[in-house]
């Protein structure tokens, strides 16, 4: 199984659209994008999971040739405004030899999709699949067990999943995607111990007033260490939102003032805010050395493929 990240970015990307902030004008100046956060499994077949506004550059740049199936892990325009790409696999397909791409979501998630992207159905693009958390299901290699998350009033039917599959060598390998969460209701059994962990890290810092009902990585250490991944966990879903002292852009709507920012344990100033993909990776290393946690945590990046 091989985990492409194809798009390691929050909501709106980084740099942002109209956004001079440090954080944008460093990614700028690096030449550095994070695009809305996507990851394609494969093997034998695959799984898109989630299909943002950034989808077709996503799969051109990856000369993706083929798409065997999409889970979309909720209502949100940035994880599924971009399935008309899916037409393109029909479109190139020989004559007669077309199959519906099949679509996983909860009923909640498909009330919101389906008024905008129905006709993909009824031009047998695609077919939907209604899937219940806390029900197994399965896509062709892939074992799929969805979970509920909890990520505020307009994302009713948000899940993560976690997923079995084989690695080269044969054997089964797990992994849990989060996708966008606040909390988790519930922590199933199956969810627990993966080989791999996908988790949200919006912010670094855990902002003063949590409204977009996100993930930050000082939140994100708690479920690291709920879930205990054995190899590795990876952060996505990365965003520009956490203010960067002495920054003008602070004043703009979507910085957050950090409530009570990661330190080190042995006191001092708070970690700075990491800028750019070195300095997050930098950042990252620091704290889980000084805090001991026994985890290996890397900070995914666009087109990041990692070989299992
Ligand atoms: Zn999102
Ligand atoms: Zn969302």
């Amino acid at each position: 199984m091989d985990i492409l990240f194809l798009g390691t970015g929050g909501a709106w990307g980084v740099p942002e659209v109209n956004c001079e902030c440090l954080i944008c004008r460093e990614m700028r100046k690096r030449g550095e994008k994070r695009e809305r956060t996507a990851i394609l499994l494969s093997g034998e077949t695959n799984l898109l999971i989630d299909c943002g506004p950034d989808t077709r550059s996503q799969l051109l740049r990856n000369r993706v040739d083929r798409i065997d199936g999409v889970l979309i892990s909720h209502e949100h325009g940035d994880h599924y405004m971009g399935m008309d790409e899916l037409f393109a696999y029909k479109r190139n397909s020989p004559k007669g030899t077309w199959r519906p791409v099949p679509v996983y979501l909860t009923p909640e998630t498909w009330e919101v999709v389906s008024p905008r992207f129905a006709y993909l159905e009824q031009m047998d693009v695609i077919q939907s699949h209604l899937i219940e958390p806390g029900k197994w299901f399965t896509h062709e290699e892939f074992e799929v067990f969805p979970f509920r998350t909890e990520h505020g009033a307009f994302a009713k039917g948000s899940v993560g999943v976690a997923i079995r599959s084989k690695d080269r060598q044969g054997r089964e390998k797990s992994l849990v995607y989060t996708s966008d969460f606040m909390n988790l209701p519930e922590v199933p059994s199956e969810m627990v111990g993966p080989d791999y962990l996908i988790i949200q890290s919006f912010w670094l810092n855990e902002p003063m007033h949590n409204r977009p009902h996100h993930m930050s990585f000082q939140r994100a250490i708690r479920f690291i260490e709920l879930l205990k991944p054995k190899e590795e966990t990876f952060l996505v879903h990365i965003g520009d939102a956490d203010s960067v002292p002495g920054d003008p852009a602070n004043r703009n709507a979507k910085k957050y003032e950090p409530k009570d920012p990661l330190r080190p344990l042995s006191g001092g100033d708070p970690y700075p805010i990491p800028l750019n993909q070195e300095q997050w990776q930098q950042t990252v290393d620091r704290i889980v050395l000084d805090r001991g946690l026994p985890y290996k945590v890397t900070v995914a990046y666009d087109d990041l493929c990692v070989r299992i």
